[in-house]
């Protein structure tokens, strides 16, 4: 999808704002000589903004706008090395909700709902973007927080609250102990905006039979913004990204090139009017596609595929690239599994080889040596790797409230 016009020239008014200013990006595109935006060949010549960079700048190297202007930062951490820290001025704050509001509206959640706000607050960006959307709305906002699964059921129930934010892994979690007990009749929610994590179709199955609700996806990211950017809209799984806000790419995570829309690549995205620290061309690592067409809801703004993964995401054993998801699409197959596993990669000195540990929970329906064989089978039918399989019974695999690793690689001297 090329750039607007209305588009390059917000480009152009954030790449002259940075450029008379001495944040790190300012320093850096003055430096390169880049100094305008005219054309869509210009918008090419801004080097892609990473993560890396943010880390470089730390703590407020990229902050684009004198001390008074900012009024928050959030931070993300990562899973390795320095935080990164993001300023806000009280505009960025302002266009989050209003985004944030959007997403509501889109899911069809209006101010008479009772949002169950369960994603951490802090120097998270996650559980003040829930809050501040749903303020915006004039909905209810029930800010819990994470944790103390105990006292969110009973809050849930006392305040019948009909809308659940969480990451799909605490969506499950708490699914798992809402059936557990039996008292999914005092439960009111009749939908779920779940953030920050891709999740399979199995488990968003299992999160929608557990607890009756219809499941949105958002989108977002601390470095833009926080979630909110974009959701889905019902009956619908691509996400609508609101492009008077972004501007969004897909690249080849390889060669750094564009690809066609409709086809899968890194989502790159450009803030158009982000005051306190604008990013141009960020490498957000998450893969998608953009859906080409029109929506059939109607609604104008494009649209971003379910996130595959993340390409840093992606491990490699006998030769083969592998995805979580696809490990996902393989246990799809197999009648019996559900969508919790575990990918533990090591090295067996004895024999020389890497070795691929599958474990995964069985439902208990089927035996768990056939699945466990079938599961072998299917890997190595559809990806050309069999990995040892270890069926262990639900609830076996930890559960997580915040995002759930689910690859862990021994082989790598480093973590
Ligand atoms: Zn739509």
């Amino acid at each position: 999808m090329k750039p607007s016009k209305e588009q390059l020239q917000l480009i152009d008014k954030q790449v002259k704002r940075l450029v008379a200013g001495d944040s790190y990006y300012g320093k850096m595109y003055r430096e390169m000589g880049l100094t305008e935006i005219n054309s869509e060949e210009d918008f090419y010549k801004i080097p892609f903004s990473s993560k890396e960079d943010l880390r470089n700048a730390y703590p407020l190297g990229i902050q684009a706008v004198p001390d008074e202007e900012v009024v928050r930062i959030h931070s993300s951490s990562g899973t390795t090395g320095k935080p990164v820290i993001i300023p806000y001025t009280k505009k960025d704050v302002e266009d989050w909700a209003i985004m944030f509001e959007r997403c509501y509206r889109m899911a069809g959640i209006t101010n008479k709902d009772r949002i169950h706000i369960t994603p951490g607050y802090g120097l998270w960006t996650a559980g003040i973007g829930f809050q501040a959307g749903c303020e915006r709305l004039g909905a209810m906002a029930v800010p819990m927080g994470p944790g103390n699964t105990e006292k969110q059921i009973q809050m849930m129930i006392d305040l019948k609250s009909t809308v659940l934010c969480a990451t799909s892994s605490y969506a499950l979690l708490l699914s798992e102990e809402i059936n557990r007990r039996g008292i999914r009749d005092q439960i009111h929610l009749t939908k779920g905006v779940i953030g920050s994590e891709r999740w399979s179709d199995k488990m968003r199955q299992t999160i929608h039979d557990g607890l009756g609700i219809e499941l949105f996806d958002i989108y977002g990211l601390t470095e833009i913004y926080g979630p909110g950017i974009g959701i889905n809209c019902p009956g619908e799984r691509a996400m609508h990204c609101f492009d008077d806000y972004l501007y969004i790419e897909i690249i080849d995570p390889v060669t750094g090139e564009n690809v066609p829309d409709g086809e899968e690549g890194e989502i790159v995205i450009t803030t158009l009017v982000k005051e306190g620290a604008p990013l141009l061309r960020f490498r957000t690592h998450d893969m998608s596609r953009i859906v080409p067409g029109e929506c059939k809801c109607g609604c104008k703004y494009p649209r971003l595929d379910v996130i595959k993964g993340r390409s840093d995401d992606m491990f490699k054993i006998h030769g083969v690239n592998m995805f979580p998801s696809q490990v996902e699409e393989m246990l799809a197959k197999v009648d019996g599994a559900t969508s919790e596993y575990r990918v533990t990669l090591a090295h067996e000195d004895d024999k020389n080889c890497d070795v691929f540990l599958l474990t995964v929970e069985g439902e208990g329906r089927v035996r768990f040596e056939d699945m466990a064989k079938n599961i072998a089978y299917v890997f190595k039918t559809y990806v050309g790797v069999t990995p040892r399989v270890t069926i262990v019974p639900v609830g076996t695999l930890p559960r997580s409230e915040k995002k759930t690793k689910r690859v862990t690689d021994y082989r790598n001297q480093e973590e």
